[in-house]
């Protein structure tokens, strides 16, 4: 498990920093920064429009990226939409899904799969927990009706790192005649992901989370789905025929990308999906479990550290401190250059929940090892000695 020759390829995490904030963004490896460095320099061009040579090429390698993306997911490339992000995929749906009804959340959301569905006009009911932080998938058995016509579920939660059972998630939602909507923005850096096995009907997720660049993320979405939704933007590149009289637009992917892409960005997210492939998310998450299990097992010996989320967490691991705002041992970890997240995580439901103004979250990526581990505990250990 020592990650050390593959950190070299981080450019990001050079003088020895103990970056455990990968949950909130991943830390970009130097394929990807080549990647994207020629596709704005030597590279650049626009796409979908130019008539010469280069614009073309461009063009190919935009839709080849949205190739490699889908992939990863394994969804089809028609079916892949390119949006600034997970948040823009879940307002997407929110907004343009023609049956809009009830929506069944869960406690556990983070507010991007919230607030969309509030402002786009559904009734939202929201699905308990189980007691070590899961979706309780009793419950949302036994409160779905066939007025529901979306359940929208994180896949991995952001705080807790729980792993939903996104099958029977899926059996469930059908079962009522309702789609099912993944928020796949912690799981697709995590675990190997098939939307097809899953049986969801939405996949959302964001490149910057995945080692790519922000500014990018996907929807996908069955092609059947995708094609009964109207637009949610208009501009350039989503229109069949304008006339001031009528206009009709184009076939997805293209009918929701108005305006000029993010050209750049979307090849960076390729070599994103061609990096993760090539490490292989199975590694990746048995490496991640791996890490997972030693902080849990090393937090639970101190009896001032509340562990929050269950055993088999992906990735994740929230915690608080007897005594201690997480504010201020994220400040002290800081100066002893470790990164943690501090706060509520955008998910202030969920800290109602818990109980807690706020958490501190560890989160792992492919290039965090036991030497992150070890310079956690000891800024825990002189966060102690500091506040007695
Ligand atoms: N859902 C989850 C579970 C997340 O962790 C995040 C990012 N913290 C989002 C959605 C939103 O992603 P983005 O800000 O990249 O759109």
């Amino acid at each position: 498990m020592n990650a050390v020759p593959l950190r070299a390829e981080f450019p990001g995490l050079a003088g020895g920093w103990h970056y455990l904030d990968t949950a909130a963004t991943a830390q970009k490896p130097r394929a990807v920064l080549d990647a994207t460095l020629k596709a704005m320099g030597a590279d650049y061009a626009t796409v979908h429009r130019g008539v010469y040579a280069r614009s073309a090429e461009m063009t190919l390698a935009f839709e080849a990226a949205r190739g490699k993306v889908a992939a990863l997911i394994g969804g089809r490339n028609d079916e892949l939409v390119f949006t600034r992000g997970a948040t823009e995929a879940i307002n997407l749906v929110a907004y343009s899904y023609p049956n809009k009804g009830r929506v069944l959340l869960s406690v556990l959301e983070h507010h991007s799969n919230i607030v969309p569905w509030q402002l786009a006009g559904w009734q939202v009911d929201v699905c308990p927990l189980t007691a070590d932080g899961r979706i309780d998938l009793d419950a949302a058995e036994a409160m779905l009706t066939p007025e529901h016509t979306m359940v929208a579920f994180a896949h991995v939660s952001n705080v807790l790192g729980s792993v939903l059972d996104a099958p029977r998630a899926a059996e469930l939602a059908h079962r009522v005649g309702a789609k099912l909507l993944l928020d796949g923005c912690q799981a697709v850096p995590r675990l190997p992901v098939d939307v097809a096995a899953l049986g969801c009907d939405f996949y959302a997720f964001s490149s910057h989370k995945l080692y790519g660049p922000t500014g990018i993320g996907a929807l996908w979405g069955w092609g059947e789905l995708l094609e009964a939704m109207p637009p949610w933007q208009g501009g350039g590149a989503m229109i069949d025929r304008v006339t001031f009289e009528r206009t009709t637009y184009a076939a997805p992917p293209q009918r929701f990308e108005a305006g000029t892409p993010a050209i750049v960005e979307a090849i960076g997210f390729g070599a994103a999906a061609d990096w993760v492939a090539a490490h292989g998310l199975a590694a990746i998450h048995a490496h991640e479990a791996a890490l997972v299990a030693q902080l849990r097992s090393e937090l639970r010996r101190r009896n001032d550290i509340t562990l929050f989320g269950p055993e088999e967490s992906a990735g994740i691991v929230s915690f608080a401190m007897e005594g201690v705002h997480p504010h201020d041992l994220g400040t002290i970890l800081d100066e002893a250059g470790v990164a943690i997240r501090a706060g509520h995580h955008c998910a202030q439901p969920l800290m109602d929940h818990l109980g807690v103004p706020a958490t501190a979250r560890a989160s792992f990526g492919l290039y965090s090892d036991e030497s992150d581990i070890a310079a956690l505990l000891a800024g825990i250990e002189r966060t102690r000695r500091i506040f007695g």
